[in-house]
């Protein structure tokens, strides 16, 4: 995994009356452990990897409390898993990253909220909506309503993260339903502290088990006929039930404020963005002090009609703030009023923007846009819109100030293995001709953007060669579709492996084998070199692709950029028909360097030899043409001036940062562009061999230095 967390497991420890310390994420953690559960499992992605990653490094804490832990292989697995709470008693969390995660999982969750459950459900979603995510801009809501499940977006603050996951157990157990609770990016790493309480051992678990399956009940299954009774029990029993645990708990809030003839209905999750801008306008104080008074849904699905009617009862005008379209909390709160006849104005989009982020600036404008048209008794709108006006108007001049910035999209670690690849397909494509390429979600995803520019579509995580599927029978060139290990156990495999052989389709599929599922922190995959558990799992993907039936099959290392480049033209160009499959095979540099860096600093405390392999580009040989940057893109690899005074034209060089990964040699030797990469070993605590051979060297060098150098 990315980092360590052994430091931050000991807060998992903590007793009752103690006080933790640290970020929101790791708190969910905590107040897992204090809800008794049995179970957890998951699938990474941001912003909740960090959930799995302590787990597994809390596993000797977990393990005493009989807590079962599946890193499941997908969000499916982790969805499907929950159906251990259907007939037992047994409470149980899993996590992902949402929206992407959840449509994975929707087919198991379907299936769980329609038999319901006894044993209390929560779903963690990373809900990565906005500026930084690197998903669809879609909500987890939709499933929350259409699946009949409870949807908490708690407060970003740790007592109150912590009070909802306790609370959402019991609701799931009160009404029989899954709950999911949407963590946002800024709830995840906002920290704070909390009073803990025990670790609660469950009544049942891997230390005290179930003596047996329970009588058979078809109730508990979802599958026709009884579906239809399921469908009426959501909404009778379950939907009240939900409503009625809700309000009986106050899992919602209210923040009062003077300003009592308007009010604010925010979500949860906004609620501190909400509270900042309004204290940038004016209107409250930097403790959450509000003088607009402001519903908080800690749960965002369901509404509880009887609330938000007496918050609603006594108000002109209410702006609601929710992210994003449809508007479905604003829509349900329109109707839950009109129902009612209760005539307060519900305002949403239109002061505020109907789709993005809301952060600093549509928030302030927003709610002054909304204090400028209901005017609130007790205040003067005009100063209000007046202070938004000034702040927001310093934005143009700074941004003038600033000039034009360059653009820095995201790009490949230093030294990845996976940027050879692309080098390599520039070098084919080159010689062939441009190919569709259908991309993938992973690192390799970062080659979308220049210097490569390279991938047509990207459908879905571990979906590329099954993108192909209708593009390679209508082309003329065979199509390449690029997916990473982390996408081929994910769903590849099945979906674009099997799928492609069954259909007898042709294509070329690089597979890159990096080792784990690298952009979401190193997590162990079912191919990597060990688990979690230690040992290696024994899968490989290359013996998998065997026993699926792929006949043409090469794994290439991916440095190797002359030899990547032969053997993909080899599969464009074979008259053999059927998928062809390319492992490109070499460790993430990032986990490489970790585990390096910390081997090396041993050996130098044991005084032992330790070899750092830098490259280099020779000033006086470089032509200028700077094609090794365009073909390898490596950060390390920019331009300087050139030592020559009769050259304007700056010279390649490469930079402290370099890790040695060889490719700006090897493009140079693969595209034959010029001579002028060295290679140099640094070595630290040389031996009798490395002290020989360097003074043979100095010798032989000073024979060629003129003679003024050598006197
Ligand atoms: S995390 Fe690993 S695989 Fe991803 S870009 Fe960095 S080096 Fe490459
Ligand atoms: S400069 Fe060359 S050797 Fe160094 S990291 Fe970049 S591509 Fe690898």
């Amino acid at each position: 995994m990315e980092r360590s967390f052994k430091k931050e497991v000991q807060a998992l420890k903590l007793g009752d009356g103690e006080t933790f310390h640290g970020e929101g994420i790791l708190a969910v953690t905590k107040a897992l452990l204090q809800s008794g559960v049995s179970y957890v499992g998951g699938y990474q992605g941001a912003p909740v990897s960090h959930l799995l990653d302590v787990l597994v490094d809390a596993e000797d804490i977990i393990g005493d409390l009989g807590v079962h832990l599946e890193t499941c292989t997908n969000e499916a697995s982790a969805a499907a898993m929950l159906g251990a709470s259907i007939n037992y008693p047994l409470r149980g969390a899993v996590t992902w990253k949402s929206i992407v995660g959840t449509n994975v999982a929707a087919d198991a969750l379907s299936n769980l909220a329609s038999p319901g459950v006894i044993g209390g459900v929560m779903i963690i979603l990373g809900e990565d909506y906005g500026e930084g995510a690197s998903v669809i801009q879609e909500r987890s809501y939709a499933y929350a309503m259409k699946s009949s499940m409870w949807l908490l977006d708690p407060r970003p603050e740790l007592p109150t993260i912590v009070r909802m996951v306790e609370e959402g157990f019991a609701l799931s157990e009160a009404s029989h339903a899954p709950v999911m609770m949407e963590l946002r990016i800024r709830a995840c790493h906002v920290t704070g502290e909390f009073k803990t309480k025990a670790n609660k051992r469950a009544a049942f678990s891997g230390k005290n088990r179930l003596a047996g399956p329970p009588r058979f009940d078809y109730g508990k299954l979802a599958h026709p006929p009884v579906t239809f009774t399921q469908e009426r029990l959501k909404l009778e029993e379950r939907l009240p039930a939900a409503q009625a645990f809700i309000r009986e708990h106050k899992l919602n809030e209210v923040i009062p404020g003077d300003l009592a003839d308007v009010g604010i209905i925010a979500l949860g999750g906004l609620t501190n963005s909400v509270l900042r801008a309004l204290a940038r306008l004016g209107l409250a104080d930097l403790y959450g002090a509000s003088r607009i008074p402001i519903y908080v849904l800690n749960v965002a699905f369901p509404l509880v009609p009887d609330e938000l009617r007496a918050f609603c009862a006594d108000k002109r005008a209410v702006l609601v703030v929710e992210e994003g379209s449809p508007a479905y909390v604003e829509d349900a709160i329109n109707v839950e009023l009109r129902r009612a006849d209760i005539g307060t104005r519900v305002l949403g989009k239109g002061p505020l923007p109907r789709a993005g982020e809301y952060q600093s600036e549509p928030l302030i404008n927003g709610i002054a846009a909304f204090v400028a048209e209901t005017r609130p008794a007790g205040i003067d709108a005009d100063a209000v819109t007046a202070r938004a006006k000034t702040m927001l108007a310093h934005k143009a001049p700074a941004m003038a100030a600033l000039g034009d910035i360059p653009p820095r999209p995201p790009n490949f670690c230093t030294g990845c293995p996976e940027r050879p690849v692309f080098s390599a397909i520039k070098l084919m494509q080159r010689e062939l001709g441009p190919t569709h390429i259908s991309a993938d979600i992973g690192c390799h995803s970062f080659a979308t953007f220049a210097p490569f520019s390279l991938g047509n579509s990207i459908l879905g995580y571990g979906m590329s060669l099954a993108s192909a599927a209708a593009v390679t029978p209508n082309m003329e060139r065979r199509t390449i579709a690029v997916m990473g290990d982390g996408g081929f156990w994910h769903n590849g495999l099945i979906t674009g492996v099997a799928s492609n052989l069954f259909n007898k389709g042709d294509g070329v599929l690089i597979v890159m084998q990096n080792g784990y599922a690298s952009a979401t922190g190193q997590q162990y995959l079912p191919s990597s070199a060990g688990s979690r558990i230690g040992s290696p799992t024994g899968m490989t993907i290359e013996q998998t692709l065997r026993s699926f039936g792929v006949k043409w099959l090469r794994t290439v290392r991916t440095y190797s950029v002359a030899k990547m480049a032969k053997t993909l033209t080899e599969a464009m160009r074979t008259a053999e028909r059927g998928l062809k499959v390319i492992i490109a095979d070499g460790e993430c540099q990032l986990a490489r360097q970790r585990r390096v860096r910390a081997a090396d600093a041993e050996k130098l405390k044991r005084g032992e030899r330790v070899v750092k392999t830098r490259f280099g580009v020779d000033d006086e040989i470089c032509t200028g043409d700077h094609s090794c940057i365009r073909l390898s893109g490596c950060p390390s690899l920019t331009v300087k001036p050139s030592p020559d005074p009769l050259r304007t034209d700056p010279v390649a060089g490469v930079i402290e940062s370099c890790v040695g990964c060889g490719l700006c040699g090897e493009v140079a030797h693969a595209a034959v562009l010029c001579p002028s990469f060295y290679r140099a070993d640094l070595v630290r605590n040389p031996n009798l061999l490395d002290r020989a051979l360097h003074r043979i060297r100095q010798t032989v060098i000073g024979w060629f230095a003129p003679h003024e150098a050598r006197t």
